[in-house]
């Protein structure tokens, strides 16, 4: 019986995680659908995220990681479709 190839995905890094703003913030709705959000509230989290200290990486991992839902780096991704990135020949957001 052949087995097919393994493909080792890359791992992405979550240490930066540690220093986001919004774990200090979590009764905010960072991962409900922003058409049931108030604007208030999406305001209120587009400034934490506007003095986060890891809104890079923060983008970066929602990026590579094809993250189509939630409130990341500013933003919310509901309007993001997996076709929407660029897959690298890894399978990977490049
Ligand atoms: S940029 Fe926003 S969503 Fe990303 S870690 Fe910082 S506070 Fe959280």
């Amino acid at each position: 019986m052949s087995r097919a190839p393994r493909v080792r995905a890359p791992r992405l890094r979550t240490d930066w995680m540690a220093d986001a703003a919004c774990v200090h913030m979590p009764g905010l709705p960072w991962i409900e659908n922003p058409r049931r959000v108030p604007d208030i509230l999406l305001d209120l989290m587009a400034e934490a995220c506007a003095g986060c200290p890891v809104r890079a990486s923060c983008e970066t991992f929602a990026d590579q990681a094809h993250i189509t839902a939630g409130f990341w780096a500013g933003e919310s991704r509901h309007h993001l479709q997996v076709d929407d990135f660029h897959v690298g020949d890894d399978g990977w957001a490049a």
